[in-house]
């Protein structure tokens, strides 16, 4: 089968090497000039390793393999451990957390360069019932059986085959950084739950590590100066527990990044006709539960799955076939990874005074051990059709 991939970020990619594993002739289209080589790090659970372990991927030296997650009170009191180590030999599989780029090179690795096309512009899509024509915004046309979108939260071919839905702003946000750890970073992710939101530290690798502070967006948040921003991030946070205020001391204007949630209401359509959606582009989410990109590996390794399933017999029947029961695959488990990831930042109510006070939080610590390892392991399987 000749397979179009609009976009080469982690779900473009990791479909391009599936498809061609699986026998298939592939071209992936990016609108970039190279692979991204930016971004900061990124925490793949135990159900996206098992796709990248699926995909060939070579792991090793790669970011940081977590062994566990502590949860702390914003003053530093260690209110709950999951121990990733125990659902890593559940699994099969490791969490880990590293560099985008590194992700992105090692899914590229091995692959022909010759498959992807740069400064390809996905503009417009035909489809005619035998096959689907893909034209990008320099008139250049490419013809194939399939058409993947993976073209991210802006999704072009989204739009041309359903109109503009765009996500919508879920009114929280996340201001991240990647930084050269000013303390040793260890093994442990850590979280840190306040009256401000929570304040995450990924090790991510090669003595880096990844911050993150979840919190409700106010209007002018997005077009705050960089350096009055950082002033009021320490002012915010400086009191916390350790390591916190070192790192806030450690950063500079440069390490932040700002980025605001959005999300698209499930369910969309997955596809029609020879087109189908992967990643971003049909299900983005908030970055909380870290599962963003975590599912468009689970589409890729459940296209791969429903395309297998369905044979060679007639091949137009048996696509439709597979398309179908790729979109049911994945339904449930995206749905319930997007709504958690978006009721995930408590911005108010019973719950926020539950995960954000001090005194609240020391009921947890009365929980019984393991019980928040078994909640973790329960939620990375509910949000997964691999595992
Ligand atoms: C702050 C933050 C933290 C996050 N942390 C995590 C985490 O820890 N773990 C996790 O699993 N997820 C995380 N995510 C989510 C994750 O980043 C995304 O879900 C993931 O990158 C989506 O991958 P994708 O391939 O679907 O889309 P993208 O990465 O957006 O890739 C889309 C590609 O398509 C290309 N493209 C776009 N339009 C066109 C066009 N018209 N023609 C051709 N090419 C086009 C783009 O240039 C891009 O290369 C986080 C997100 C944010 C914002």
């Amino acid at each position: 089968m000749r397979v179009l991939i609009v976009g080469a970020g982690i779900a473009g990619v990791a479909a391009a090497r599936g498809f061609l594993a699986a026998g298939h002739e592939v071209t992936v289209l990016e609108r970039s000039p190279a692979l991204r080589e930016t971004g900061c790090a990124i925490l793949i659970w135990h159900n996206g390793t098992t796709v990248l372990d699926d995909l060939g991927v070579r792991m090793d030296g790669a970011g940081q393999r977590l062994e566990a997650i502590e949860v702390r009170s914003s003053r530093g009191r260690r209110v709950m451990v999951m121990d990733l180590e125990r659902l890593a030999a559940h699994f099969g599989a490791p969490a880990v957390s590293l560099p985008r780029r590194v992700l992105l090179d090692r899914l590229a690795e091995g692959l022909p360069e010759d498959i992807f096309r740069f400064g390809a512009r996905f503009a417009k899509a035909h489809d005619d019932g035998r096959s689907v024509r893909v034209e990008t915004e320099d008139g250049t046309q490419y013809t194939g059986d399939l058409l993947i979108g993976a073209d991210g939260v802006n999704s072009q071919v989204r739009t041309a085959l359903f109109g503009p839905q765009p996500a919508r702003p879920t009114g929280t946000a996340t201001w991240q950084g990647l930084i050269k750890a000013p303390f040793d970073p260890g093994t442990r992710a850590q979280i840190f739950l306040g009256p401000h939101g929570d304040f995450g530290l990924n090790p991510s690798g090669d003595g880096t590590v990844q911050w993150l502070i979840d919190f409700r967006l106010r209007p002018g948040d997005v077009h705050e100066p960089r350096h009055v921003a950082l002033a009021a991030l320490r002012q915010r946070y400086g009191s916390w527990g350790s390591p916190v205020p070192e790192l806030l001391e450690a950063l500079t204007e440069e390490d932040l990044g700002l980025f605001p949630h959005r999300r698209h209401r499930a369910p969309l359509r997955w596809g029609r006709g020879r087109s189908v959606l992967i990643g971003d582009a049909v299900h983005a989410m908030p970055p909380m539960l870290a599962q963003g990109a975590g599912q468009g590996l689970e589409d890729v390794s459940a296209l791969l799955r429903a395309l297998a399933a369905a044979g060679r017999r007639d091949p137009a029947a048996a696509l439709t076939a597979a398309l179908a029961a790729y979109e049911r695959s994945r339904r449930r488990s995206a749905t319930l990874a997007s709504a958690l990831a978006t009721q995930a930042v408590a911005t108010g109510g019973p719950r926020a005074f539950l995960t954000q006070n001090e005194w609240a939080l020391r009921g947890a610590v009365a929980m019984p051990g393991g019980l928040g390892t078994w909640m973790l392991r329960r939620l990375i399987r509910g949000v997964s059709a691999r595992l």
